[in-house]
């Protein structure tokens, strides 16, 4: 049984992101700033304009098409936001963007009142201090930042994320409207990193009836947005359902292999997940077949082979990175999972892929 903290504050509305100020603690003198960690895809369009971004705030553009966000870079930003104001905190970080840009804001509240490198902090309940108070406004769906308490990092070694209650937003604003300008690909590989989570938190050994709710209803807004003709409203809503039920839940198999593709092929994470649940049928069979369908209704062709011309090196890597992921796989085949995901089943999957 864990402890279940969610997003204590939520905006939801098709143009609630006017209303971002009432979200924001206010700047004071002690804290006289915010930081604004934007994705960098909106960096010239008029939804930034929007933002009350004031004279002495930082607005941090974050290219999330180069990779997943790394502890370097989320280091880096601290270091930045330190030189910059002489150590003085701000009163809010906002993260406005994708999974990617949201999860960085995550970090970065958390690194600016916790000392030396983030990858210190990469694993369960590692954080020692209360982070800055952090508000994220998705402006993709799918990857269910907004609702949970991680914030998934690039380590040296390792894709990890930093698992605490004080790396949850402190409040949300769910505005479907800042969809609009998403890709039909992007739109579904970020949608099916949803209908992933749905499916393994629900065949996992580690649900309950709670994560179950949650994880039922976001999984049939999936099916009404990629099987029907469902909007961006409901998309929104299994985005963050779909997140709260890995709170109190946890992935599996897709994502326990997903992360070495994204570590060695640099793939985004939704498309990552996409190319490693095409092969899962036998851990979700009814769900895989129906991803099949959602596939071709969307005309999405993945690609085939991709690890073939890996070196022997890289395997190796995503291998240890697999074993790495014993919660996803106890959650996914129970406590003896070792003796089903061994090192040639893996390469196994992975050849498939
Ligand atoms: P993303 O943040 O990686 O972004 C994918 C692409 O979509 C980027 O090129 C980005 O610029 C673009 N994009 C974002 N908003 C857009 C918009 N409105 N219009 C056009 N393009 C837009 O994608 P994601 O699927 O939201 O998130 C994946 C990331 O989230 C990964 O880094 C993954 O590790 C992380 N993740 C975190 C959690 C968590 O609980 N913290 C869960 C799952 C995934
Ligand atoms: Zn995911």
């Amino acid at each position: 049984m864990r402890i279940f903290k969610q997003v204590p504050r939520i905006l939801f509305g098709n143009g609630a992101l006017e209303r971002l100020p009432e979200l924001l603690r206010p700047r004071t003198s002690e804290n006289s700033y915010y930081v604004f960690v934007v994705d960098s895809v909106h960096a010239n369009n008029a939804m930034i304009g929007r933002l009350p971004i004031g004279p002495n705030d930082i607005v941090e553009l974050f290219d999330a098409t180069a990779g997943e966000p790394s502890t370097k870079q989320v280091d880096a930003l601290r270091e930045k936001v330190v030189q910059l104001k002489k150590a003085k905190l701000p009163a809010t970080v906002v993260g406005i963007g994708g999974g990617a840009s949201m999860d960085v804001a995550k970090a970065l509240s958390v690194m600016l009142t916790n000392e030396g490198s983030s990858t210190a902090y990469q694993g369960w309940d590692l954080v020692k201090n209360p982070a800055v108070f952090k508000v994220g406004v998705p402006t993709l769906a799918g990857s269910g930042a907004e609702a949970s308490r991680t914030a998934v990092l690039m380590g040296v070694d390792r894709k990890f994320g930093i698992n605490s209650d004080y790396s949850m937003f402190d409040a949300i604003l769910l505005d479907s409207s800042l969809l609009a300008g998403v890709s039909n690909d992007q739109r579904f590989y970020s949608g099916m990193d949803c209908y992933i989570h749905c499916v393994e938190s629900l065949q996992g050994t580690m649900i309950n009836e709670l994560a179950r709710a949650y994880a039922d209803r976001a999984l049939k807004l999936c099916e009404s947005v990629f099987v029907g003709n469902g909007n961006d409203d409901e998309l929104m809503t299994a985005s963050f359902m779909g997140g709260c039920s890995i709170v109190n839940s946890e992935v599996g198999v897709c994502h326990a292999l997903s992360y070495g593709l994204s570590m060695e092929l640099h793939y985004r994470h939704g498309f990552a997940n996409c190319v490693v649940f095409d092969v899962l049928e036998d851990y979700y069979g009814d769900a895989v077949m129906q991803f099949r369908e959602m596939l071709k209704r969307h005309k999405i062709v993945l690609p085939k082979n991709v690890t073939a011309k890996l070196p022997d090196e890289a395997r190796e890597r995503m291998i240890a990175m697999t074993l790495r992921m014993e919660r996803p796989l106890t959650n996914a085949l129970g406590n003896d999972w070792r003796s089903h995901m061994t090192r040639e089943r893996i390469l196994e999957l992975y050849a498939r892929m």
